[in-house]
């Protein structure tokens, strides 16, 4: 069911908050054995807080809440006061945050039920979900294959059916990338749209909280619950949040599309290719002129996401030393080889890999050569992007260069891995909003998504864009896994 579904179901009594939660909790512990997009499900929880929406709701008001009684699962790095936050990590296995992070406050306040927390890389880090020190998600498509990542939890838990809305964290694609391999909408907001109290710091200049949903709409309706200037986080802009709803009209009259022709050559799939040059078809025939643009310098951008990325990262982690927070080795006789043994047992091989770099591109003799080097190219990237929004509204191009890939096939070789992230990763640098659509299927059966991006705070061009595309190619195929339909 998605959100209208729930909310029509709610308003006409056919169903209440504990039916809804029911049916996600049932389908959550059910498929987590065939997918392991959860590593924590909250029935007990989940149930009192539907227990808590019906009673108030006497009559319809829960299903006047913009989310009343909607599920909604959420990634183990985003803070729910009561649940874990293991950010797929050891090192912080068992760690239950006493507080709840903003988005999660704005969710519940809405009406939303919070039903588990999802499965994830170790820290944000991957684009596969084979980073989780717990253990990997399977995509509901194929399970021999990933789900993407490194919200590859959240966007399976969506992708199947559990929940119709889940939270993910994107610092470098973690939504769209795994929203594209999933078959479903994800979408990353310009860098201080969404308060990120609360979300587990990885790479601070380029992390946002970003929304997995089957349809534009009820990402739409979620962003403007969670969106907004947020005290409690200072990179929140107060630019006021629109009601991203009411944009969804279709109209594509004067609407540019900008192509960037040099991301559509080589290590791009055919497949792949073919989706998003019909896309780019349907957005002609629906009247949007298309013109090419460039982005000269989105060559560099994987060189340089991950010299920022894990300069930050090796920033941030450093409060993990066994003190504070979660896990600590045990047997270490001075404080020293407590921290030592602590991050060596902690951590896992990529997290330790991204500290290693990020500690070296940050070190003296290093610094100018590769950290501000790349924070360089920063500006030149985002100076590419504003050129080419001058000529257009939106750029569009794949989210992901293949569909998704087989479990083990890349993880003995992290560039390759790093490889997938090659069209998401400018939007985190450049701070713009973008978002992944499903639009089509390979002739594998696997879902492809394209990917739409828009200047600083272009939200509701964007959701105007994609649903457009939405209405004329709808895409409803479901994966062979999937909770059954209620
Ligand atoms: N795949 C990218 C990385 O490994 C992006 C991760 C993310 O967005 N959290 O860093």
């Amino acid at each position: 069911m998605n959100i209208e579904t729930i909310r029509t179901r709610l308003a006409g009594g056919e169903l209440d908050a504990r039916a809804v939660a029911e049916r996600a909790l049932t389908a959550a512990e059910e498929l987590n054995e065939t997918l392991g997009a959860f590593l924590q499900i909250d029935r007990a929880g989940a149930l009192a807080r539907a227990g808590e929406l019906d009673a108030g709701r006497q009559g319809d008001e829960s299903s006047a809440q913009p989310l009343g009684a909607v599920p909604v699962a959420v990634k183990d790095n985003i803070c729910v006061r009561g649940l874990q936050a293991s950010c797929g990590s050891r090192i912080l296995g068992g760690y239950h945050p006493p507080y709840n992070a903003t988005a999660i406050e704005r969710l519940r306040d809405a009406g939303a039920i919070i039903v588990g927390k999802t499965n994830c890389d170790e820290f944000a880090m991957g684009s596969s979900n084979e980073n989780s020190a717990y253990h990997p998600v399977r995509n509901p498509w194929d399970t021999a294959r990933v789900p993407g990542g490194s919200s590859g939890g959240s966007a399976a838990a969506v992708a199947a059916r559990i929940v119709p809305v889940a939270l993910g964290s994107d610092t470098g694609g973690s939504v769209r990338q795994p929203a594209s391999l999933c078959g479903i909408v994800g979408v990353k907001t310009t860098y201080g749209r969404v308060s990120r109290y609360g979300l587990v710091a990885f790479g601070s200049s380029l992390d946002q909280i970003g929304i997995f949903a089957t349809n534009t709409a009820d990402a739409a309706l979620t962003l403007s619950v969670i969106a907004g200037r947020d005290p409690r986080d200072a990179t929140t802009a107060d630019t006021p949040v629109p009601d991203y709803v009411s944009e969804l009209t279709g109209d594509m009259r004067d609407a540019r599309i900008g192509v960037p022709r040099e991301l559509f050559g080589a290590g791009l799939d055919a497949d792949v290719r073919a989706s998003v040059e019909a896309a780019i078809e349907t957005y002609r025939a629906l009247g949007a002129e298309v013109v090419d643009v460039e982005l000269p310098h989105a060559k560099y951008a994987i060189a340089v996401y991950y010299i920022i990325a894990t300069a930050e990262a090796s920033s941030n982690l450093a409060r993990y030393d066994g003190v504070r927070y979660g896990f600590r080795a045990e047997e270490s006789h001075t404080l020293r080889e407590m921290y030592r043994r602590t991050r060596e047992e902690g951590f896992g091989a990529e997290v330790k890999r991204r500290i290693m770099l990020g500690t070296y591109v940050l070190s003296s003799g290093y610094y100018d050569a590769y950290y501000l080097k790349a924070q360089k190219v920063r500006t030149l990237l985002k100076q590419d992007f504003a050129r080419a929004f001058e000529r257009c509204d939106a750029i569009i191009t794949p989210t992901s260069p293949t569909t998704a890939f087989l479990l083990g096939e890349k993880t003995d070789d992290p560039l390759a891995m790093y490889l997938n992230d090659i069209y998401t990763v400018t939007a985190n640098l450049a701070g713009i909003p973008g978002l992944s659509v499903p639009c089509g299927l390979s002739q594998a059966k696997l879902p492809i998504g394209m990917q739409l991006l828009g200047p600083h705070w272009s939200e509701p061009t964007l959701f105007r864009f994609a649903h457009a595309y939405e209405q004329a190619q709808p895409f409803d195929a479901r994966p062979p896994v999937s909770a059954e339909e209620q």
